[in-house]
């Protein structure tokens, strides 16, 4: 907000052509002049939407302040945009601009209307405090409703102690326990987190410098992995009953609906105009979802209500130096689930086999998450009972956060977090309550002829992609032999001829392996076999078969497991079972590079 203040004899003017964007004006207010009279001259900016109540409220006290040092009670509100070359959108203009008028009680105040051509005459008084300017910006403002945070440990057994005294053995919750206390020091002073040497070493991620700032790049290997991982999302929540959906990545700002659950994101916003319209990217797949829900007719029978989107892309606008590998981009995919519940009651039943889903992606995917559980004083007072049960069931402490009042649009909610190398949390599936949005998007159920507001969940089953890859990564950059989930594994079986002359045998093993839909690949590079054992083990490899002269005639396989850090013998068919038994359930999808490593192009 650019505020031009001059104290003046008198202030007159008339409204002389309307732009698109002209106000509708009584025929009062076409034509007014004030005397001894101190005119704000107005350019509401970009940005001033982050915090619509904090723009107005600093602007009508810089009025004020000035107008009682200048003794007038008079105030005129002139919207004059020449003050700034970024506006904001008209709707958010006049917005504030009603909102100081209001707020401007106890003077006499006139408020020029907006979006007209206006000629206006001006006398300013001269004395030292006639002209002033100022700039508002009420982002720089940080969380302007004060909330108290209080951390406790609730262990397994339901009861509570504060964080601070909790001494545990469990690594992984000492170290969220320390950050989220403000704790941390940072141990990785201009040293890279390991996930991001590994995601370019094994040719998986990798920045995109023709693009913005974290948005990044998928070669084939992690393209693969990226897809596997979509699969299993969308066949868990599939399985779970949610209707998948597709929605737009951006929303225009000049829908209050839609900056006022925007404004929740701060300055993390990512923005473009589209022509003359502020458009926000959205920063998860509630927007569309919730636009969806809107527009439904729902009745009691329709719920718990449950849409599903992989929202590719998700956006937030972090700062360049946040910016960090797989853990923090400016573009990002979020698995985005949404549930309209009946009332809060539904919504804690559906809270608690969300989370459960949560957890269980982490055992699937070799991860260990701990549970951060936070809530408003107020929820956790009236549902004490139900949260120890909750925890109970789990079998494991949960953090807990207690906020004195209400800043989001949730009452409850629990972030599962893997840990990093450096002690990190890195916050993948998360389950919240949601008690504001639908007044907000004006979603309705009707029950028996009456209209009534759902409960909503936001949840992400497995968190975000790339995070959940990062997290696979950092867990296995701590261990002596690193490897991927079987099921994840680009390559799940490969094949190395001892010579040449067992290539065709070679290739027959490795087309078994196909029609069995396990990824198989054969090493046919001109190297020594200790080299090629050596390379599958840098590709992490989880089985090896190596094939000379004694396999082929006997077809018993040398294979040597990854995992057990064995060797063993096995058949075709007993190596393609044990593989089958190791991925179970979980999504299967073909190799996609070419199978002969000789013919694979080099990413990096
Ligand atoms: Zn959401």
């Amino acid at each position: 907000m650019r505020l031009l203040l001059i104290h003046s004899d008198f202030m007159e003017y008339e409204v002389k052509k309307g732009t698109r964007y002209a106000e509708k004006v009584e025929d009062s207010l076409k034509r007014a002049k004030m005397e001894d009279v101190l005119t704000a001259f107005m350019a509401v900016e970009q940005g001033d939407d982050y915090d619509i109540d904090a723009t107005v409220e600093e602007s009508a006290a810089s009025i004020r302040e000035i107008a009682e040092k200048v003794q007038t009670n008079r105030v005129m509100i002139y919207p004059y945009a020449h003050l700034s070359s970024e506006l904001s959108s008209p709707e958010v203009a006049i917005e504030v601009m009603k909102g100081v008028e209001a707020s401007l009680n106890g003077y006499e105040v006139i408020r020029a209307p907006f979006g007209w051509y206006k000629s206006f005459t001006i006398k300013c008084k001269g004395h030292p405090l006639s002209e002033l300017s100022r700039s508002i910006k009420p982002e720089a403002k940080v969380e302007r409703k004060h909330v108290e945070h209080e951390f406790y440990i609730m262990g397994a057994d339901g009861n509570l102690m504060p964080a601070a005294e909790f001494v545990t053995r469990n690594r992984d919750l000492a170290d969220i326990i320390i950050y989220e206390l403000g704790l941390h020091v940072a141990k990785d002073l201009g040293v890279e987190p390991p996930h991001i040497r590994m995601m370019k070493d094994k040719e998986l991620v990798d920045y995109e410098p023709l693009s913005d700032a974290g948005h990044l790049r998928w070669m084939p290997k992690g393209k693969l992995i990226r897809d596997i991982l979509i699969d299993y999302v969308y066949s868990i929540a599939v399985d779970y009953g949610a209707m998948p959906v597709e929605t737009p990545v951006m929303y225009d700002l000049a829908n209050r609906a839609i900056y006022e659950h925007a404004s929740k994101f701060g300055e993390r916003q990512y923005r473009l105009k589209a022509g003359t319209r502020d458009m926000m990217l959205r920063f998860a797949a509630c927007f569309g979802m919730f636009s969806m829900m809107r527009d439904m007719h729902l009745t009691k029978n329709d719920l718990p209500l449950k849409l599903y989107e992989l929202s590719t892309y998700s956006f937030r606008f972090e700062q360049r130096g946040e910016i960090t590998g797989l853990k923090r981009q400016r573009a990002f995919t979020m698995p985005d689930m949404h549930t309209a519940c009946n009332d809060i009651e539904d919504a804690k039943k559906y809270f608690e086999e969300q989370l459960k889903i949560g957890f269980q992606s982490g055992s699937d995917l070799g991860i260990n998450y701990e549970a951060i559980f936070r809530s408003t004083k107020e929820f956790y007072g009236q549902n004490e009972k139900w949260i120890k049960h909750l925890i109970r069931d789990f079998g494991k402490p949960f953090m807990i956060e207690l906020l004195s009042g209400r800043t989001h649009y949730w009452i409850c909610k629990c972030d599962l977090a893997a840990v990093d190398t450096f002690g990190r949390p890195i916050e993948c599936p998360t389950v919240q309550i949601d008690v504001e949005s639908a007044i907000r998007f004006d979603i309705k159920y009707y029950e028996m002829g009456v209209q009534e507001r759902p409960t909503i969940l936001h949840t992400s089953p497995i968190g975000g992609i790339e995070r959940v890859l990062c997290s696979i990564l950092e867990a296995q950059a701590n261990e002596s032999t690193p490897m991927f989930p079987i099921w994840l594994s680009p390559t799940q079986v490969r094949v190395i001829p001892i010579s040449d002359k067992h290539l065709a045998y070679s290739e027959d093993i490795v087309a078994s392996f196909k029609d069995a839909k396990i990824r198989a690949d054969l090493d046919d590079r001109d190297e020594s076999i200790g080299k090629k054992i050596a390379l599958a083990g840098k590709d992490w490899v989880p089985y090896i078969v190596v094939v000379g002269e004694k396999e082929e005639e006997t077809g018993v396989l040398s294979v040597t497991v990854r995992k057990q850090r064995e060797k063993k013998e096995a058949s075709v068919e007993e190596l393609i079972h044990e593989v089958n038994k190791q991925v179970g359930n979980m999504p299967r999808k073909p190799l996609t590079l070419p199978e002969r490593i000789s013919r694979r192009p080099k990413f990096i």
